[in-house]
């Protein structure tokens, strides 16, 4: 069994062997978790979830999505639309029992759209991120959170969503997401594991493709949030500029276990194994757990055990 937590296999960029690399994930037994990007690609995750036993979809708007402008990544480019947060829209989307998640939602300083001031994107990416999250609540479902380049602007905000919105903190029961506040403020766990660790979640969701260091880490695990690690763990640190992945495999290697997801965010970020290969596919999720437990010193059988304990417990909508 393997699992990948965040991919997007329902982009244009599969529609030429999208079958071809659906079987190679189905003689993996892989369990998916197809992300929605707006409204047209979350349709479609739905779609694509409802025809495999195995797969999942979440759905949301995320932040590059909210202006239009073109959008440069290392192995592609494309035009991004301009969406809000159209909640109708979502609420029939949600209907559907595969849907497990909501996102990717959160805040991106990194694509800047052309012509809009970093405070006019904060201000919008903000306030969609918002809806997300009492969506999220409504439907107790956990989000995925994308951030890029923002992460001061991220801990404040959800910080400033928990200390103000007690109407959404305490709507979790212990089996279902939403957005908890702890009975107990610790934030962690009892040491024999009895107590159940929903319990002490802030927030339901998961810090998707996490990538950065360990103080940043920190605030996050104390809020709830588990931490998704993609191909770029992988990554060797840049000549250049080493420090950010040497803060990253610091990260790897401080993490709870029990706060680990694994992930590969295709068709992008293909590990390094595969570097280059666009569009990359889900099963190379394998380079993660790999990479995962030689820093964990764990075998590959022990980690992938765990991440998929991880998921079923921050996912309950995976039966
Ligand atoms: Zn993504």
């Amino acid at each position: 069994m393997l699992l990948d937590t965040h991919c997007h296999l329902q982009f244009n960029g599969y529609d030429k062997n999208r079958e071809e690399v659906i079987e190679r994930c189905n003689q993996k037994r892989m369990i998916l978790n197809i992300v929605g990007t707006q409204k047209d690609t979350s349709k479609k995750a739905v779609e694509l979830a409802e025809k495999y036993d195995n797969y999942y979809a979440t759905i949301g708007t995320h932040p590059i999505h909210l202006f239009a402008s073109r959008v440069d990544e290392e192995e592609s480019s494309f035009v991004s639309h301009e969406e809000s947060f159209d909640e109708e829209y979502y609420t029939e989307l949600a209907k559907s029992k595969k849907v497990i998640g909501v996102g990717e939602t959160g805040l991106d300083l990194f694509h800047l759209p052309e012509g809009k001031s970093i405070k006019e994107v904060l201000e919008k990416q903000k306030e969609v991120f918002i809806a997300h999250i009492n969506f999220a609540a409504k439907h107790n479902l956990p989000l995925v959170i994308h951030c890029r380049s923002a992460h001061d602007e991220m801990i404040k905000l959800l910080q400033s969503v928990i200390a103000r919105s007690p109407n959404l903190i305490g709507t979790t029961s212990s089996r279902h997401g939403g957005i908890s506040v702890p009975l107990q403020s610790t934030g962690q766990r009892d040491s024999d594991g009895s107590k159940d660790p929903r319990n002490d979640r802030k927030i339901h969701g998961v810090m998707h493709c996490f990538a950065g260091d360990w103080e940043q880490a920190k605030q996050y695990l104390d809020m709830g949030l588990y931490l998704g690690f993609t191909g770029v763990v992988t990554f060797p640190p840049k000549k250049t500029d080493p420090k950010p992945q040497n803060d990253l495999l610091e990260v790897l290697l401080k993490v709870p276990l029990d706060r680990i997801l694994v992930e590969t965010d295709v068709p992008y970020l293909a590990p390094q194994k595969y570097r280059g290969t666009f569009p990359s596919e889900p099963w190379m999720v394998e380079e993660v757990v790999k990479k995962i437990a030689e820093i964990r010193q764990k075998t590959v059988e022990e980690i992938n055990q765990i991440v998929l304990e991880n998921a079923l417990n921050l996912f309950t909508g995976i039966d």
